[in-house]
């Protein structure tokens, strides 16, 4: 098995029948790049900067952002980076904010919506990407998008900070997609309005599911309702992949579901583009994958999807999907 994933290490991830879909890492620093270039990523599918802020007693300057995405973006070459803004709230807390204690945490004052209010903060980042761009092949995604609203708003924001670069003299690429994570119910439910204005989605099954279930994603307590295979997750997942396509735009996933060896053929059929995961679950995904059909995955989307619970389901793509 070891052999047969060092092999696949140099390739693309193939289905049995031919068709393409893309295998990226999660990382949390640039030191993380060297372990998905040694498992064979094809590029970065979420970066999640808020590390870059965390473990210090004040904000990192917009001279060490920059120079942690550019280092991002040279050592992946050409290949896709997707950086998520700052994701900060929810079990991750930066004390020297100074921001008061909340009843909800993750439900409350946290990443795009503290970034569209402590603007500073979102305009220091946004600049570093920016001017980081021209080192590779980047995306920007803004993370817990809401509304339309919020993603205008910060949209308008990078193409502001992007104006003031360029009119200074830097350099800037204009091939930067941008995309929001869709970790919110709403979110996923208005994904045909959503995909007319953005470049691409990354579902965050993370917290979509912890969001969609009312159930904290750290408490063990609830954690059988902690259900990715429920369909109603899976139902979400297709509205959101099915308006990306009909948009002509792609959808990827970066939550832990993405490299689940039993999640994986139910996302191949259902057409998700992207599958984001941590770096050593790639090589194993990639193997999966290459003996899989998506022609027969997609066969069974009806089915599985017209399903009542995760025991039926989870039953059935072990019968049909594994060998
Ligand atoms: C998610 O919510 O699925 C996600 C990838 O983000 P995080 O785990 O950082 O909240
Ligand atoms: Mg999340």
């Amino acid at each position: 098995q070891k052999e047969e994933w060092a092999k696949l290490k140099n390739e693309k991830t193939f289905t049995s029948d031919g068709q393409h879909v893309e295998l990226v890492a999660n990382i949390g620093t640039p030191d993380d790049v060297k372990g998905v270039i040694a498992n064979g990523g094809e590029g970065v599918g979420l970066y999640r900067t808020e590390f870059l802020y965390m473990g210090r007693d004040q904000l990192p300057t917009e001279e060490e952002q920059f120079e942690a995405y550019k280092t991002v973006l040279e050592s992946m070459e050409d290949k896709p980076v997707v950086v998520r803004t700052l994701d900060i709230g929810g079990d991750k807390e930066l004390p020297y904010l100074n921001l008061p204690k909340e009843m909800n945490p993750f439900l409350g004052f946290r990443a795009i919506r503290l970034c569209l209010e402590e603007q500073d903060i979102f305009r220091t980042q946004l600049r570093a990407l920016l001017r980081a761009s021209t080192y590779g092949n980047l995306k920007i995604m803004f993370p817990m998008i809401a509304t339309l609203a919020e993603f205008r708003e910060a949209k308008a924001i990078l193409l502001e900070e992007k104006e003031k670069l360029v009119s200074s003299g830097v350099s800037v690429s204009d091939t930067i997609e941008i995309g929001i994570m869709v970790e919110i119910p709403s979110t996923a439910v208005l994904a045909d309005q959503f995909a007319k204005e953005v470049d691409f989605f990354s579902i965050g099954t993370n917290d979509l599911i912890q969001y969609t279930m009312a159930a904290d994603r750290m408490n063990e307590r609830v954690s059988y309702l902690y259900q990715p295979y429920n369909p109603s997750i899976l139902r979400l997942i297709t509205l959101v992949i099915d308006a990306a396509h009909k948009e002509g735009k792609w959808a990827g996933m970066c939550g832990e579901m993405a490299g689940d060896p039993i999640a994986v053929p139910i996302l191949l059929g259902l057409g998700l583009d992207e599958f984001s995961m941590s770096a050593t679950s790639i090589l194993p995904a990639r193997s999966q994958i290459k003996r899989l059909s998506k022609k027969e995955a997609a066969s069974f989307k009806e089915k599985i999807l017209a399903m009542s619970t995760t025991e039926e389901v989870v039953e059935f793509v072990k019968a049909n999907l594994m060998n």
